[in-house]
């Protein structure tokens, strides 16, 4: 059996000392690990050995170019592990192994994004009134707390972790309680690579204790969190008392807009993809699909033709297009969201049941499925319900689109189909959301900024955007 620990101080913790919780395989349901339950002392510790690393200089006053070698060993060292850290992300998260694969590869892509970026000289130097030369720098912020969630477990760390070292900060990562395999993995790289002590620390535990013990710290300067909206909310107030930098990645319910002049085959590709991808657990999947009426009915038809046929299997089987849904407790959920999508009156054109048949009998497998005849109060079109569920809606005219694409609390993205360039343009700077597609779904890269409009969060990650959520800003004037 797997024990996995925590780190703090260049130092791995020791199962003995620590409750254990067990960690399932969601294709069958067998324990693969156990994992130290960390608690609020743990997580003082580690936020005590990222401030005494932080105070101490090594790592924030060192060269960037010296920081740069070491993300480069980084990437380096993943790329090395790429199959294994594949295959233990399909183990602990479910999905499938081209999916996983596929995180490994972009976290690798993301520390090196960050390496070569923190190289790039930046700053302003000019001439101010009264004889004075004004300078202005970027420097870290200091000790950061960065909360991950479940559905993307290595990729969601990356994406915190690269930045704020790259731009100096010490940090201590509180990955999933459900998912904390790979994370465990990636600090033993860190360890391979010999990043200072303390300048990264491993927190495991749930959210309420060890998490919300670093949002609440007053020896904590930045929480970065990626995770669900109320959960974000709750984060946000535990921040409050010293005025911490916060940055949020929430959920999202987003618009897939389908005009009668878009090429059907793209369009129907992509709507699968934008919501069935990860088993529909992406914060940015395609749920709700905007369909102009006149094109309606056969689009739906050809949509719940495709989904019959994807292939749900457990992630290792390299034939399986879908894998299951992370956990028991998530899987209920999603079973919940499809009951009430019935007592609402919606119609089910595809799935809706638990595939519990045979091999799948302790894993957590939902059919892809798709609902029709909604209504926009539906909770099924308002909540993000972050399985393979799909929502149809239908509309008349560009501005119908529009209105229905932003009638939810969220704005996280949005895409548009039409062979029409101009219309696509005009439609999709209407759509409020951070992360926008054209005649495509679900492209993602290190260079662009990734975050969402009103509920779906506050600040963006990747891209230089990304780096500057983890630096202050100081201006020096020198009078000469
Ligand atoms: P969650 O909000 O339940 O948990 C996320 C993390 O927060 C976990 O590590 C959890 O332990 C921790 N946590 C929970 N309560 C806490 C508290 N009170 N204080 C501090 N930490 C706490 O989310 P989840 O179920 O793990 O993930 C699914 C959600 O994540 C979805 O809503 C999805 O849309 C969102 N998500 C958003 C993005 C994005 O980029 N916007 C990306 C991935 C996932």
């Amino acid at each position: 059996m797997k024990y996995l620990n925590m780190f703090f101080d260049g130092q791995w913790t020791d199962s003995k000392d620590y409750k254990q919780r067990d960690i399932l395989n969601p294709a069958n349901g067998e324990v693969i690990a156990k994992a130290s339950e960390g608690t609020a002392e743990d997580a003082k510790k580690a936020i005590t050995a990222a401030r005494k690393a932080f105070d101490a200089g090594d790592w924030p006053d060192m060269a960037p170019a010296e920081r740069s070698a070491f993300l480069y060993r980084v990437a380096a060292e993943i790329d090395s592990h790429h199959d294994e850290l594949t295959r233990l992300e399909t183990l602990d998260n479910g999905k499938t192994l081209a999916e996983a694969g596929y995180d490994v590869s972009d976290a690798a892509d993301c520390f090196r994004y960050y390496a070569g970026l923190i190289r790039k000289p930046e700053g302003q130097a000019y001439d101010a009134p009264d004889d004075i030369q004004t300078m202005v720098v970027h420097e870290p912020i200091g000790v950061c707390g960065l909360i991950v969630p479940w559905n993307f477990p290595l990729l969601m760390s990356v994406w915190k972790i690269a930045p704020a070292l790259a731009a100096g900060n010490t940090v201590i990562l509180k990955p999933s309680e459900v998912t904390p395999v790979t994370a465990v993995k990636l600090f033993e790289i860190f360890e391979a690579a010999g990043m200072p002590k303390g300048t990264v620390n491993l927190v495991l535990g749930s959210g309420a204790t060890a998490g919300n013990e670093l949002a609440e710290s007053h020896h904590v300067d930045k929480i970065s969190f990626t995770g669900g909206t109320k959960t974000g909310r709750t984060i946000m107030k535990a921040a409050a008392g010293n005025l911490k930098k916060i940055s949020l990645e929430l959920g999202g319910k987003s618009p897939n807009i389908v005009f009668a002049d878009a090429d059907l085959d793209t369009a129907v590709d992509h709507a699968l993809y934008g919501i069935f991808f990860g088993a529909g657990q992406v914060c940015s999947s395609g749920s709700r699909i905007l369909v102009e009426d006149s094109i309606h009915d056969q689009f739906v038809e050809r949509f719940a033709e495709r989904a019959k046929n994807i292939k749900v299997g457990p992630g290792d089987d390299t034939q399986s297009e879908m894998g299951p849904l992370v956990s028991e407790a998530h899987m209920n959920n999603v079973l919940d969201y499809i009951a009430a999508g019935k007592d609402e009156g919606a119609r089910l054109v595809c799935g809706g049941n638990r595939i519990e048949t045979g091999a799948f009998k302790n894993g957590y497998f939902v059919e892809p499925t798709a609902f029709t005849g909604t209504t926009e109060d539906m909770t099924i079109v308002q909540e993000e319900i972050f399985g393979p569920v799909a929502v149809f809606q239908t509309f008349s005219d560009e501005k119908d689109a529009v209105r229905l694409a932003n009638n939810t609390n969220y704005g996280l993205a949005g895409s548009v189909f039409t062979s029409d360039s101009a219309k696509a343009l005009r439609v999709i700077k209407k759509v409020r959301a951070g992360i926008t597609w054209v005649n495509t779904y679900h492209t993602t890269y290190n260079d662009s900024p990734w975050g969402g409009y009103k509920q779906s969060g506050i600040g963006r990650s990747l891209g230089t955007y990304g780096l500057e959520e983890y630096q202050e800003v100081k201006q020096i004037n020198i009078s000469q």
